[in-house]
């Protein structure tokens, strides 16, 4: 009950106690940073002596998310501790990439959207473990490798979105394959991991069986070929070729909040949002985003303070408000348009429990031809 309590927990907090929750969660960090900052500047000592000096002043990160996320936060982290990120953004192949380098590869953090994802790199042991009771104390279990290898730092919820004339008070993610929505149903590729990882997560709760049944039902409904991306739901909406699919809330937060007379702002008004759920757990499904220490670190201490700061409310405001995510720390602010698609409840099936239907997901949607 955890994972549903801090959730509804960040929605149900007046935005005065919030706000006095994050000066006084900020106070306590402070003085985490500090320590940090000594941690970094003594390896730097050690190892100036031993004449590596770039490594210890700077980390290499590798990620999947993308630049405009990210450059805020590393840009915080530098001048909180004088460390520099290096960053390698990679929209594909990560795995493949730090695979083929080996022990001789030069990152330190590995960061990833989607548990699939972060299970690839975990499974290919491409981690390693580390001992930091910051992200222990932080985080929440489920939310974390049970051998501290890689950690979640944002939430990340698959939503309705639907034509704004649509009355709807609820969604089951069941009722997609509604008959009622013949022809009016928009969604990308069942092979993104966005919806691989929902896919997996319906097999966890009703077997392969009924969750061909339903992918057929979603497919026979389908107003257009499944591709492109979770804001085309939005602009195909506007244009009037479907009423409704789905798509991650963080993409909602992204358009509605657009420049007024953009593209994106005009997609982002012709939507509402709603929080589908499934039927047998009441739950929506959430995804994840996280990083871990890569396997072969050349810097493990600068990497471990960067997740650190990751999880600081500083970092967790910026995840929630520049990309409207939702925190993983308790007590830090939602932002108000994510607010305002109302409450989150979360399905509490472990990732991991659904991640092993990954791969039956994959192939049910190559079987039914989903995508053709
Ligand atoms: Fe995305």
């Amino acid at each position: 009950m955890l994972h549903r309590f801090y959730l509804g927990f960040n929605r149900l907090t007046t935005q005065s106690a919030q706000l006095n929750n994050i000066a006084a969660t900020a106070a306590r960090w402070f003085s985490k940073v500090t320590a940090v900052t000594t941690v970094g500047l003594s390896v730097l000592a050690l190892t100036l002596g031993s004449g590596v000096q770039a490594q210890t002043q700077t980390i290499n990160l590798y990620t999947t998310r993308e630049p405009g996320l990210m450059k805020p936060l590393l840009e915080a982290f530098t001048t909180q501790t004088g460390i520099k990120v290096a960053t390698v953004f990679l929209k594909d192949g990560l795995l493949e990439r730090v695979k083929a380098e080996g022990v001789s590869s030069p990152a330190d953090v590995l960061m990833a959207v989607d548990i699939g994802n972060l299970l690839d790199l975990y499974e290919s042991k491409l981690f390693q473990t580390i001992n930091s009771e910051v992200l222990n104390t932080a985080i929440p279990a489920p939310l974390r490798s049970s051998d501290s290898t890689w950690f979640a730092f944002s939430l990340r919820d698959r939503v309705l979105y639907a034509d704004k004339s649509l009355k709807l008070e609820s969604f089951r993610y069941e009722d997609l394959a509604s008959p009622a929505y013949k022809g009016k149903v928009c969604i990308r590729s069942g092979q993104h991991p966005y919806n691989n990882a929902l896919i997996a997560s319906m097999i966890a709760h009703r077997g392969v069986a009924q969750t061909e049944q339903w992918l057929r039902g979603i497919k026979a409904n389908l107003a257009r070929k499944a591709a492109g991306g979770d804001r085309d739901v939005a602009r195909d909406i506007l244009g009037g070729i479907c009423d409704l699919g789905l798509a991650n809330a963080y993409y909602a937060g992204q358009m509605k909040t657009a420049a007024i007379g953009t593209d994106a702002r005009k997609w982002g008004d012709a939507i509402q949002v709603i929080r589908p759920t499934f039927a047998q757990t009441g739950g929506t499904f959430v995804n994840i985003s996280g990083a871990g220490v890569a396997a072969h670190a050349p810097n493990k201490a600068g990497a471990i303070a960067f997740l650190e700061y990751l999880i600081s409310p500083p970092a967790q405001n910026l995840y929630a408000r520049v990309n409207f995510e939702y925190p993983v720390r308790q007590g830090v602010a939602l932002d108000p348009i994510v607010e305002s698609f109302g409450l989150l409840t979360a399905d509490l099936t472990p990732l991991s429990d659904i991640a092993k239907h990954r791969k039956e997901a994959s192939l049910l949607v190559d079987r039914l031809g989903f995508d053709r």
